[in-house]
């Protein structure tokens, strides 16, 4: 073959799963190219709210958090219903808190435990963040550390055309449709992270009709070509059923509110005043059910103390500052503000407020974190497609699968373009895995990457 280019790693897709695979080849001192379909550094780590899930960390130990990685394992095992492979969870977990030390040591990234409320399913505070709580930061400054390496080449507006193959069917390189048209690139590693299918709405429909009315509110690049790539040279794809959906997105003012109003003693109604189902569950799953409600959206009833504590989130920040939510001293005043039916909604917070904590409701949820009390906050939500979880099969090593569960020692996908580690359905995923599988993905197979062009350098 005739190549424009070579080197000895290939990245395609520059996301939180992207970046992290090409630093962490980089800083070993391979050379890496990594291609990127649009102008930025963005995709939809830099939408997300930047938590890392990880467990065993010095900063979960500065706080006396006790976490492990077998609670770490068995959380995302129970919250997807065993659905996904064990040995790629352990192996998440395993790396999760070595990951995000490496991002605050080695990057820079300065990370800390988010306190403010546990997301569904988390048996321990363990999402790490920037100090803003946002994807952005974290985006902004991977970049940042991206660019200081000589080593590290980034090509922008490229999207993948193929993933090119020897006679033996072993992974040589990419074409690339580039500014300067097609070009083909000789890696010696290649890392597919070019996120899921949820920017395809053919796909989206054929998959997941479930979810396919609801806004997509993840980067419209991200259209399955990586999928799509590896598929046409016999990769074998699973679980293309799973997504991370949310219903607590405000339309209005384009940002996501946080599921922290619930988890820390909100409900959520819907245009009727009604609950419809248990909010604690989680985010994920309940976006479907927010869709079989009338209008499909609805709203989050919550009350000041939550709204002063959810302050240090960047999106709430500016939910704030866009005055995005109703807010009365009565519930019935709230109702009035918001146009909902005033009995119902009162009727609803009356039945709402006499439930105990750890007693189940008529919806069997059973965390109540606190009484509401006035004044009370409401904020308009709908449900939406984040991103999709299920893509090609890999193994612990982020390896790509062929069928017939033999690996391609050359070519790994990691993040949404990979089977996450949220089963098969909405209700598996449990929040952080979004992240968890791009980044942690991304350090094991840079390191995977590294160490095995270390060994055929050394002979071995
Ligand atoms: C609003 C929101 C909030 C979220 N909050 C969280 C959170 O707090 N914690 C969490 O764990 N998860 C969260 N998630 C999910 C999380 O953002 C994703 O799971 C994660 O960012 C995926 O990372 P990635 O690197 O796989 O993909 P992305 O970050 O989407 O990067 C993929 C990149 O690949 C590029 N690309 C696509 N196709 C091609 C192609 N053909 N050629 C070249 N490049 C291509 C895209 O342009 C993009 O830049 C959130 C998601 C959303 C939408």
């Amino acid at each position: 073959m005739n190549w424009d280019a070579e080197v000895d790693v290939v990245v395609v897709g520059g996301g939180g799963g992207g970046l992290v695979a090409a630093l962490t080849a980089a800083e070993a001192g391979l050379e890496v190219a990594l291609f990127e379909k649009t102008e930025f550094l963005l995709g939809n780590t830099a939408a997300s709210a930047g938590m890392i899930p990880a467990c065993n960390t010095r900063f979960q130990k500065s706080l006396e958090i006790d976490d492990s990685i077998e609670t770490m394992t068995q959380d995302i095992l129970k919250k997807n219903h065993f659905e996904s492979d064990p040995k790629q969870v352990s192996a998440l977990a395993n790396v999760s808190g070595p990951l995000v030390e490496w991002l605050n040591d080695s990057l820079k990234i300065e990370m800390s435990v988010v306190t403010e409320f546990k997301y569904p399913g988390h048996s321990n505070f363990r999402m790490h963040a920037p100090p803003s709580r946002s994807g952005l930061e974290l985006m902004r400054l991977l970049k940042r550390n991206a660019l200081n390496h000589e080593n590290l080449y980034i090509l922008y507006q490229s999207d993948l055309e193929e993933i090119l193959l020897d006679e033996a069917g072993e992974v040589l390189g990419i074409s690339i449709n580039t500014p300067d048209g097609l070009q083909l690139i000789r890696g010696r590693k290649v890392i597919l992270a070019t996120n899921g299918f949820g920017g395809n709405t053919k796909m989206v429909q054929e998959y997941i009709p479930e979810i396919a009315d609801a806004l997509y509110f993840g980067y419209e690049a991200n259209t399955g070509k990586g999928i799509e790539a590896g598929k046409n040279i016999g990769a074998a794809t699973t679980h293309l059923t799973a997504y991370q959906g949310h219903a607590a997105v405000n339309e209005n003012t384009g940002l996501l509110v946080t599921w922290g109003t619930i988890m820390m003693g909100g409900f959520y109604i819907n245009i009727e005043g009604n609950r419809f189902g248990n909010e604690a569950h989680g985010y994920s799953e309940f976006a479907k059910e927010v869709l079989n409600q009338p209008e499909q959206y609805g709203y989050i009833i919550y009350d000041e103390e939550i709204h002063n504590q959810l302050l240090t989130i960047e999106d709430y920040k500016q939910l704030t500052e866009m005055e995005a939510f109703k807010k009365a001293d009565s519930i019935e005043t709230l109702a009035e503000l918001i146009e909902v039916d005033v009995k119902n909604l009162a009727n609803t917070f009356g039945k709402f407020s006499n439930q105990t904590d750890g007693t189940a409701d008529e919806f069997d949820r059973t965390s109540f974190a606190k009484k509401l009390t006035n004044p009370l906050y409401a904020i308009k939500v709908c449900p939406a497609l984040f991103h999709t979880q299920g893509g090609l099969q890999i193994n612990e090593q982020a390896q790509v699968l062929t069928a017939e569960g033999t690996p391609f020692q050359h070519l790994y996908a990691v993040g949404g373009c990979a089977t996450g580690v949220s089963g098969k359905q909405a209700y598996g995923y449990m929040s952080g895995n979004g992240l968890l599988a791009a980044m942690g993905f991304g350090r094991i197979a840079g390191l995977h990457a590294v160490n095995q062009l270390e060994q055929i350098k050394r002979g071995i």
